[in-house]
């Protein structure tokens, strides 16, 4: 049996040129960037190379990257970096965020930060307007808003929501994005929305696991999280994982130098896979925006099938071959409905129902046949 993965918003495979630069680096770069002999140089050289092809790939400057562990402690650092620093202030975010963002955000009000959470439509969308007037009522010291929902695929109104922060003037918050989900897959400006802070992570575009980057504007103050020596600009200490920082920078620099092209072939498997669902599943629902709009993640699909717990669907699918995931994986196993899917409006039993599908870089069409000829056999044998 071919086995069929379109679980790419949870992690993607590896790509070929980046698993190859991966093993070169760790023949070639086994010493700690800060010593001072040929292999902490050597090493350091590689690490200086993947902060600059970062900042490069993402249109920054080299001492706004920080690498950490992965988009959660990305996402944390964002969080409780920033609070930390404004006694008594508090967060505005969505409701629909990644939970480490939100979770963050339930750390840090146990410690007397505020939690505002704004409420999205029907397809997971955010009104930039609304988002505003909560933070022109509740003078927050952060917002964060995800620049791509990892469940439903919509994305967050950034541009629109930056021009209103800088009319704020000295007023202005912080400004974060989990962008863990968007790059490469959705267009990402940081300087010209006026951005101070984002995360991503690596295994979401072909690069190892357990990578991630932190976009910092330079002179932003951030509190460290933990403690040690003094790298990345004191604010993440621990030796650096050099061989998987550098595969992570060229996974970064492949995502953003492919976009143009990779976007419209995630759109057409989308659609195509969604136009036959519809011809042989037409109860099929989708969850999140329409699947022909533009303005969405490209390689992201939520589907409901009534009267079948995605949980329940998904375990049937991965017997028959097709690997998805029920909501977002780090919420798999546990037997709580989709925060997203609840926030969006749906009802109970819904929110369980709702199956996610993602395309990533090595995803076919043939993918797609199989994955369609699975589902519809799946969904008729449970009824
Ligand atoms: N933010 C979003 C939107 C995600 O989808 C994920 C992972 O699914 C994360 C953060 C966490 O990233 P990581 O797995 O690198 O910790």
């Amino acid at each position: 049996m071919k086995r069929v993965y379109l679980d790419h918003n949870a992690t993607t495979p590896m790509r070929p040129q980046v698993r190859a630069h991966f093993e070169e680096a760790l023949e070639e770069a086994n010493g700690n960037p800060s010593s001072v002999h040929a292999s902490g140089r050597a090493a350091r050289a590689r690490l200086d190379s993947a902060r600059e092809r970062v900042a490069a790939a993402l249109g920054v400057d080299e001492d706004e990257i920080l690498f950490t562990s992965g988009g959660t402690e990305s996402d944390n650092l964002a969080v409780l970096g920033t609070l930390r620093g404004a006694p008594g202030a508090g967060m505005v975010t969505s409701a629909i965020e990644h939970s480490a963002v939100l979770e963050a955000g339930v750390a840090a009000e146990r410690e007397g930060h505020p939690l505002t959470r704004v409420r999205v439509d029907s397809q997971g969308r955010v009104d930039p307007e609304e988002l505003l007037a909560a933070v022109r009522e509740r003078a927050p010291a952060l917002v964060s808003l995800m620049a791509a929902n990892n469940e439903v695929g919509s994305l967050g109104p950034l541009a629109e929501l930056g021009l209103g922060l800088r009319a704020l003037g000295k007023l202005r918050p912080v400004f974060h994005t989990d962008a863990v989900q968007a790059l490469g897959r959705a267009p990402l400006e940081l300087r010209a929305w006026g951005l101070d802070l984002a995360s991503f992570s690596a295994h979401k575009l072909g690069g190892p696991l357990g990578v991630g980057v932190l976009y910092k504007r330079k002179g932003l103050k951030l509190l460290a999280l933990q403690y040690g020596g003094g790298q990345e600009l004191g604010l993440r200490p621990g030796t650096e994982n050099v061989a998987a920082l550098s595969a992570a920078a060229l996974a970064i620099e492949l995502a953003q130098r492919e976009h143009a092209q990779h976007i419209p072939r995630m759109r057409a498997l989308c659609s195509s896979f969604w136009e036959q669902v519809q011809r042989v599943l037409p109860q099929a629902a989708v969850n999140g925006p329409d699947p022909s709009a533009q303005d969405r993640l490209c390689n992201t699909l939520n589907l409901s099938l009534p009267g079948i717990d995605g949980r329940v669907l998904v375990a049937r699918l991965d017997l028959e071959g097709l690997e998805v995931s029920a909501g977002s994986a780090c919420a798999s196993g546990s037997l709580e409905a989709s925060h997203v899917l609840l926030a969006m409006g749906r009802a109970n039993e819904d929110a369980r129902a709702g199956v996610r599908i993602s395309f990533g870089w090595n995803s076919t069409s043939e993918d797609v046949h199989g994955a369609v000829d699975i589902l519809r056999r799946t969904f008729s044998s449970s009824r």
